[in-house]
């Protein structure tokens, strides 16, 4: 995959009526977006497959929705007002922002990509022959590049663990970092900047307060711990998961909805004793990659990447990356976050936040482990994965999102073959019978063919054409999205033929 694909899935999506840049008649808000009358359905399905495979699926996780506004204290209390900043710098030519981070990420991305290239092509020179791993060891030019990038790596990792901005700005002078708009290196120095959007509560301007939009959802869940545990009468270990929005100000946005300013997570915190976190982690971070993997895009475009800077809060820390049109890119992270934040509420809050195990028969502050995946990422990952260009018999092509069924925004379109002799309402007749279970769409305009290639190109695992025979035997054809083959099967067999495949319980038992 490349940057082209990326772009033809965007352009993918806005036709489609997936997503749509936020306010553009104004020409856009830049890194907000819209999820259009397909997206929004896509969008709720992936929810609803995370939600139950919480919710459903464990007796010991239960769901809040927490508000947006909370007190300001509490954003003390994570961190983020004081903590929370991310590493900038300018480019004094072309005047625009990078995170001094991602800049150098993306240098030791391209190093790997050299190094990947050759392995590549000795792979294609040597054939059957090709011993990977001695080629990797004894290979000049990738011992160069190893070498190279293991020192940046190991001084990057150093600089990040130090907070040390002089460093940053010195590795990226250093590895001749240019800006990609500018071509320079003319850099400013490295400065950290507050993510956080913040507003004010209260009418008058001196007896107002500074509140901020929540940059995370998860501390709604740390501040509700003892309400839900004592309410839902929870035991130890058990968890809180919950869907919403999110809003950073980020600075390098780009990338479509992969780094957006509002948008919105999945997070589950799971409470355990202490001392038992990292065993929870390493449950946890299976169960996770099993749940991306039962999409069934391919394993091959997962992989784990665990961190080299821990965050303030955190003794263990992994993501989950997914193979996007432009590179692994994280999806979800996994964090061990310890006591951290309990403990820092009880602090600012002076209110215990304490859990009383009557098996160990003591009072303990939970340690935590966080699952954390944002809700954009998933659907730009699902839409990428299942975006597909093909050629047909005759030289036609068709687009198609191989989408999983259940999470296809139409379950069945149903098209009569003409607009008269009472197709259309023969067509009527079979979506108001199945309408109570799928999402179903009615379409007569064009040819049979142009019907399908649309149904194609937003996933419609399945088609019912009504034709004239259909008058005499309530018989129709049904055709399938990836096969595009094509049956005479009976109206009253349609729902049976659907069910199954269109199932949420049926994905969800395909978890591991
Ligand atoms: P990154 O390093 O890419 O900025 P992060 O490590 O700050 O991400 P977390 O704070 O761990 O992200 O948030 C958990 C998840 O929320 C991420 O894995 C990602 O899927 C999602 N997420 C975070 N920031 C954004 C954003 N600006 N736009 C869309 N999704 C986001």
């Amino acid at each position: 995959m490349s940057e082209d694909v990326f772009k033809k899935i965007v352009s993918h999506c806005k036709e489609y009526g997936f997503v749509f840049q936020s306010s553009e008649i104004y020409d856009g808000l830049s890194a907000v977006y819209d999820y259009g009358q397909m997206g929004v359905e896509l969008k709720n399905n992936l929810k609803k497959y995370w939600w139950d495979s919480m919710v459903l699926l464990h007796e010991n996780v239960v769901g809040i929705d927490s508000a947006i506004f909370m007190h300001p204290t509490i954003w003390k209390a994570s961190g983020h007002v004081d903590a929370f900043n991310d590493p900038l710098i300018d480019n004094k030519d072309s005047k625009k922002r990078y995170r001094a981070d991602v800049l150098i990420e993306d240098h030791l991305a391209k190093i790997d990509d050299k190094i990947n290239k050759e392995v590549e092509k000795a792979a294609k020179r040597f054939g059957e022959s090709f011993d990977e791993a001695m080629f990797r060891q004894t290979n000049p030019r990738v011992l160069e590049n190893q070498t190279k990038r293991d020192e940046i790596h190991a001084r990057f990792a150093k600089a990040l663990n130090d907070s040390n901005l002089e460093e940053l700005r010195q590795i990226i002078l250093d590895c001749e970092i240019v800006d990609p708009i500018s071509g320079t290196r003319n850099w400013t120095d490295v400065r950290q900047f507050n993510l956080m959007f913040a507003t004010e509560m209260g009418s008058t301007a001196d007896g107002a307060m500074k509140v901020y939009l929540r940059p995370e959802t998860a501390q709604g869940i740390f501040v509700n711990f003892l309400n839900v545990q004592k309410t839902g009468r929870m035991k130890i270990p058990f968890g809180i998961a919950q869907i919403g929005k999110a809003f950073r100000n980020e600075i390098v946005a780009r990338q479509f909805i992969f780094r957006m300013r509002e948008f919105e997570q999945m997070e589950m915190q799971f409470f355990v004793r202490p001392g038992e976190e990292l065993d929870w982690f390493a449950k946890w971070k299976e169960a996770r990659m099993n749940w991306h993997k039962s999409l069934g895009f391919g394993d091959h475009k997962y992989r784990f990447h665990d961190h080299d800077k821990l965050a303030h809060y955190a003794n263990a820390a992994t993501d989950i990356e997914f193979e996007m049109p432009f590179g692994f890119k994280e999806v979800e992270g996994i964090h061990s976050r310890t006591d951290f934040d309990l403990s820092s509420h009880e602090k600012y809050s002076g209110k215990k936040l304490q859990y009383f195990d009557p098996e160990l028969n003591k009072s303990y502050t939970p340690y935590v482990i966080e699952t954390s995946i944002g809700v954009d990422r998933m659907f730009l990952s699902t839409i990428s994965a299942a975006y597909a260009e093909e050629e047909l018999e005759g030289g036609e092509t068709r687009v198609v999102l191989r989408l999983p069924a259940a999470l296809a925004p139409i379950k069945l379109a149903v098209l009569p073959l003409v607009k008269k002799d009472g197709l259309p309402e023969k067509a009527r007749e079979i979506i108001d019978n199945l309408k109570f279970d799928f999402k179903c769409q009615y379409d007569e305009k064009d040819s049979i063919g142009k019907r399908y290639r649309r149904q194609d190109a937003i996933g419609t695992p399945y088609c019912v054409t009504v034709d004239h025979q259909t008058l005499e035997d309530n018989t129709v054809t049904i055709r399938y999205r990836d096969s595009m083959t094509q049956e005479r099967v009976a109206i009253d067999k349609l729902s049976d033929i659907i069910s199954d495949k269109v199932s949420m319980k049926n994905l969800l038992k395909t978890i591991r």
